[in-house]
């Protein structure tokens, strides 16, 4: 009961601190759905800043959701380039398309419609329909388990999906009628004001009188979660191979990590410079010079790849059809992160 006696409290202290100190973000311009959800989606995983620029190149190609439906995927992939979990940019389209062809073209108000399309989990359901429509939907992620488990001194490991679900049941009973505003209050206090990888501002915090971690000293340890678990380790030999000032590139298959991306030709395992050098005549291409040898590596959630990298220029660019000049690499194929570094490494293209 204490519980539900402290959340009370929040609508009213957080719904005036948020409207006098919210940062003016571009998504928050207007509650248009398509816009609102294609911010979220962004975020996931990815800082404000970083978001701005992808988020305006984005409503510029794409400015509609039909626009979204009908978007050719290497032009998805091109705007995407760089934000990563390209996963979310492949649902984006699903989800533009079974707007088209079952909502007629508009973005659904309910709940259970907008959780129904590819991509959208919990957490973006219940931001898109209480921001848009101002229902009373949390919208529970990292952030708002935050403040919540401080709020309470509560060591349960946010982690968990049962903390989740009893922390979005408990907040739904205490919605006020402005939802949409106080979804975005909880959201901005857990990104500033009691962010993450920080101390708690709590001299500054609109929760401070009543909030159980302040009161207690524990604010700085909280939240708590489960132990990690360990992150697969994958070596990789990468092959950047040049020929008339063009690179050749290869498409990553179309299930799977990177599904349907572009990747520098690579096998399993860390080879030596002979082994590399035979692997590019196995291609059916004849080295004509090891330019370099770097090693790099590129962390995903679960993986971590060590990668091998090899710039060769070859001898001749026919029997491959994938040769790249710059300006296409540039400009037409999406090159992710773990690839890229080695492209932004090469200075002879
Ligand atoms: S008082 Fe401190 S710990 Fe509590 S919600 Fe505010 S910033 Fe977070």
């Amino acid at each position: 009961m204490e519980r539900q006696y402290i959340l009370q409290r929040l609508p009213d202290v957080l719904l005036p601190w948020y409207r006098l100190n919210r940062r003016e973000l571009p998504w928050r311009a207007d509650r248009e759905p398509y816009h609102v959800w294609l911010s979220e989606i962004m975020l996931q995983q990815t800082r404000v800043e970083a978001v701005k620029g992808y988020y305006a190149r984005f409503l510029s190609a794409l400015p509609t959701v039909e626009a979204l439906a009908c978007c050719d995927d290497d032009m998805l992939h091109k705007l995407w380039e760089g934000l990563g979990y390209y996963s979310r940019v492949r649902n984006l389209k699903k989800a533009a398309r079974v707007i088209m062809d079952q909502h007629g073209g508009v973005f659904p108000g309910e709940y259970d419609a907008i959780r129904a399309l590819p991509g959208i989990g919990d957490y973006t359901a219940g931001a898109i329909c209480s921001i848009c429509s101002d229902r009373p939907t949390p919208a529970v992620d990292g952030n708002v388990l935050r403040v919540i488990s401080r709020i309470l001194d509560d060591p349960t490991p946010i982690d968990l999906p049962t903390t989740k679900k009893q922390v979005a049941a408990e907040l739904a009973e205490v919605y006020p009628e402005a939802a949409g505003d106080f979804t975005q209050a909880l959201m901005e206090l857990g990104a500033t004001v009691c962010g993450p990888n920080k101390r708690p501002d709590c001299g500054n915090c609109p929760c401070n009188a009543f909030c159980k971690g302040f009161q207690r000293g524990t604010a700085e340890v909280l939240p708590v979660k489960s132990p990690k678990k360990t992150r697969r380790e994958e070596d990789l030999t990468v092959f950047i191979l040049s020929c008339d000032g063009k690179v050749l590139l290869h498409r990553r298959p179309k299930k799977g990590l990177l599904a349907g991306l572009w990747e520098f030709p690579n096998v399993p395992g860390h080879l030596n410079e002979q082994e590399a050098l035979a692997a590019v005549e196995n291609m059916g291409l004849r080295p004509r010079e090891l330019l370099r040898m770097v090693e790099r590596s590129h962390i995903f959630t679960h993986i971590r790849w060590n990668m091998r990298g090899f710039y060769i220029e070859v001898a001749s660019a026919e029997g491959k059809p994938d040769w790249f000049t710059r300006e296409q690499v540039e400009l037409q194929a999406a090159l992710p992160t773990a690839f890229r570094q080695f492209w932004e490494e090469k200075q002879d293209v």
